[in-house]
């Protein structure tokens, strides 16, 4: 049977270009990277597709899923939106020698990082500011001026979990970032 395969969990505020380093790493095989898909309530964003980026689902059939314990963590990420890790997602992905790579808010990342300990690494992706935080937002073009807002509001205070995760990395220029970041998870898998 093929081993188990570790946890790699990225965390950071939203727009810092956690997804973009993420795509990029899992063009590189060497990494043996799964991509964990959070289960959310809120609807799917521009092109997303339902089982690709998310399983969406709607807010009753998520709370189902909550009473049924079939959430390794969930989160209130937004007022009102709720985003978790599936039980079997997890299995899916570590169970096919896969290492999972897991895209999770602050809360949810130091829970599971808690959950699996050794078997788990935690990176914190920083932006090299607010300033360009709000910018990079802006320039996704799929957030609208509210959710923008409640973003930046909410970056502060993720910011200062950053001291509680394994690794910081600082994504100024995306490429240095994702060779930083892909050295780390090389050494935290080999
Ligand atoms: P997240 O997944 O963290 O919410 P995204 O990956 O969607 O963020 O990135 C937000 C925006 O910033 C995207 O438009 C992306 O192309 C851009 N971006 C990502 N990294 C950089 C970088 N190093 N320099 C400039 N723009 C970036
Ligand atoms: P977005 O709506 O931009 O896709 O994601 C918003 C936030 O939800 C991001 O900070 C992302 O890391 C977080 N998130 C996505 N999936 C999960 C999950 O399964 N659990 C938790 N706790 N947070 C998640």
């Amino acid at each position: 049977m093929a081993e188990k395969g570790k946890i790699i969990i990225l965390s950071a505020p939203s727009g810092t270009g956690k997804s973009t380093i993420i795509g990029k790493l899992m063009e590189m095989p060497e990494l043996r990277l799964g991509f964990s898909i959070s289960a959310t309530s809120r609807p799917p964003r521009g092109k997303e597709q339902n089982g690709r980026e998310y399983y969406f689902l709607t807010p009753e059939e998520f709370d189902r899923r909550i009473e049924d314990n079939r959430f390794v963590e969930w989160e209130e990420v937004y007022a009102g939106t709720k985003y978790g890790t599936l039980v079997e997602e997890v299995e899916r992905v570590t169970g096919s020698g896969h290492n999972l790579i897991m895209d999770i808010d602050v809360k949810g990342a130091l829970n599971v990082k808690r959950k699996y300990g050794e078997d788990a690494l935690s990176i914190f992706i920083l932006p090299p500011s607010l300033e360009v935080l709000e910018k990079r937002l802006r320039g996704r073009n799929t957030d609208s001026e509210e959710s923008i807002r409640k973003r930046i509001e909410k970056a502060e205070q993720e910011i200062s979990y950053s001291p509680q995760f394994d690794k910081n990395v600082v994504n100024a220029e995306l490429d240095k970032a994702v060779s930083d970041v892909k050295n780390i998870i090389s050494g935290f898998i080999e």
